[in-house]
């Protein structure tokens, strides 16, 4: 059971409108069969250890939120099979690559902002992913619906029948809703573990990772491998006491760290913290989101990440890495299979570009598969000289 104390003080929660019928929702999905098998994710787990010895290397991949309509199978699979090209790529490196998904679950979004101006010019609450509320800028839609949550639960299930036929792919998102992560939590029969079963790996945000706050006391709660976003402002102190926490008495490549300061403070930020978690940094899977601290806004005032950016982000934290004696373990990205205008290749492309029209996605801006293949090919060089 989740006790109310577990989500006192939790950050970016959607404040519900109707408490009985979450109350309801709640307590069907914890009735509800697990999403994956504890089996698998003890799994991933294995793998990921591999990573920390520097045999393996990781692509954490996909939406920055995934719309319910594209958990059909033809979604799916074009999304796997992009992974499973930029995996191709990894496999350069002599590291065999271990493929997650930001898929089958990635339906819920902290914001800075509450509002935004929608349809009509009037103001509306902001999309807080499909879990939560609707895309469609209105009043109307953008009302949380806590039924939504059971609807999260049923595409993410219709999105893993189709990895299951694919090639294998992981499955992770952000642990936001803690409601929803909560009911999903079930016992490992084998190990009599607690485990999330809503996704093969979760990581928490930037946003929410305090190490005495209810998203790390979940991670704390469940055996899977988890992940902790890490921004510019990133205490060194404060890292360390989350990695205690999380990685206590667990094997190495329980916690991934994600690192994402921007490619103009990775280089002063990311040493202090290596430095910080002394012998723990050889034990956590070091990632590179080069997307959420490189967020700029067009001429035209559209949110978008200039490619050129990205991976000299990519390639200061390998150059950190190395120099600091640990192995880069992977990329964690925001990307699509679709032949999207989002992100800009050179920052002299942001007075012309993104192009309006090609722009689709729900929340911040993926890299198109050509730019994706060009992050993932810098870095498979960078690997292997
Ligand atoms: C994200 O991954 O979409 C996200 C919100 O990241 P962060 O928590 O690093 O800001
Ligand atoms: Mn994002």
């Amino acid at each position: 059971m989740t006790a109310v104390s577990d989500l006192v003080g939790a950050a970016h929660q959607p404040t519900w409108p109707e408490p009985e019928v979450l109350r309801d929702t709640i307590e069907l999905l914890r009735r509800l069969p697990p999403l994956v098998e504890a089996q698998q994710c003890a799994r991933l787990a294995g793998e990921l250890a591999a990573v920390t010895r520097g045999e393996r290397v990781v692509l954490q991949a996909g939406d920055c939120a995934e719309l319910f309509s594209e958990s059909g199978p033809e979604a799916i699979r074009a999304k796997t099979a992009q992974l499973a090209g930029l995996g191709e790529s990894l496999s350069r490196t002599g590291r065999a690559p271990i493929l997650i998904g930001r898929m089958a679950g990635q339906y819920a979004k902290p914001r800075s902002h509450r509002a935004e101006i929608g349809a009509d010019d009037a103001e509306v609450p902001v999309y807080l992913g499909d879990a939560v509320n609707d895309l469609a800028p209105t009043a109307a839609g953008r009302r949380p619906d806590p039924r939504r949550l059971l609807l999260a639960y049923a595409h993410a299930a219709r999105a893993l029948q189709t990895l299951a036929a694919g090639p294998a792919v992981y499955t992770s998102h952000e642990a936001l809703l803690l409601e929803y992560e909560h009911a999903l939590r079930r016992t490992d029969p084998v190990r009599d573990e607690v485990f999330a079963s809503s996704a093969h790996m979760v990581w928490i945000g930037e946003r929410t990772r305090a190490p005495g706050g209810p998203h790390i006391g979940f991670a704390d709660g469940i055996t899977n491998p988890v992940g902790v976003k890490i921004g510019p402002e990133a205490d060194p102190a404060e890292i360390l006491a989350v990695v205690e926490r999380l990685a206590w008495n667990r094997p190495p490549g329980r916690v991934s760290l994600i690192v994402r300061m921007g490619a103009d403070r990775i280089g002063e930020r990311l040493p202090p913290i290596v430095r910080a978690l002394g012998e723990h940094a050889a034990n956590v899977v070091w990632l590179s989101d080069p997307m959420h601290g490189n967020t700029v806004r067009s001429a035209q005032g559209l949110k978008t990440r200039v490619l050129r950016r990205l991976t000299d982000e990519v390639e200061q934290f390998c150059a950190v890495l190395h120099r600091h004696g640990r192995h880069p373990g992977g990329l964690h990205l925001e990307i699509t299979p679709d032949e999207v205008s989002e992100c800009v290749d050179e920052s002299a492309d942001l007075s012309t570009g993104p192009d309006h029209a090609r722009y689709r996605s729900a929340c911040d801006p993926r890299l198109n598969p050509g730019q994706a293949g060009a992050l993932v090919e810098r870095f498979t060089d960078v690997l292997t000289t």
